[in-house]
């Protein structure tokens, strides 16, 4: 998918709206328009990357940084009882929106638990 046509790509240049509750210059964190709990965030690299699947060891550096900001986005969002976090790749995985991503979803209990 072309950088033009993506939804996240849109959203981060801002010609999408979208609940933003983080910025810096290498990531964006925003509500997901279709919350499946209580808080159900997505945090998103502003560079176009597919997915998971298009990472390598190269790419350390900036996805720990990009993991390490789980902890502040959940206490300035108010979820202190625990959270989960996903990242669909692939076909396979049903990945909608083709642009890397992290789920973060909490706010309630999850009981469904995949693995
Ligand atoms: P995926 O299946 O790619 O892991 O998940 C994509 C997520 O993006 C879905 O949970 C969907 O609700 C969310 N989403 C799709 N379009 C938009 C949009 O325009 N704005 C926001 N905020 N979320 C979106
Ligand atoms: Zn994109």
């Amino acid at each position: 998918m072309m950088t033009e046509t993506c939804i996240f790509c849109k959203i981060i240049k801002k010609d999408l709206p979208a609940i933003i509750v983080f910025e810096n210059e290498e990531f964006i964190v925003f509500h997901d328009k279709n919350p499946i709990s209580e808080l159900h965030l997505l945090l998103v690299t502003k560079k176009h990357i597919e997915s998971l699947q298009s990472i390598s060891i190269n790419d350390s550096e900036w996805l720990g940084r990009m993991i390490a900001l789980i902890p502040e986005i959940i206490i300035q969002n108010g979820c202190k009882n625990g959270f989960r976090v996903i990242s669909n790749a692939g076909t396979n995985s049903g990945q909608e929106i083709p642009h890397l991503h992290f789920h973060i979803i909490g706010g309630n209990s999850l009981h469904k638990k995949i693995l």
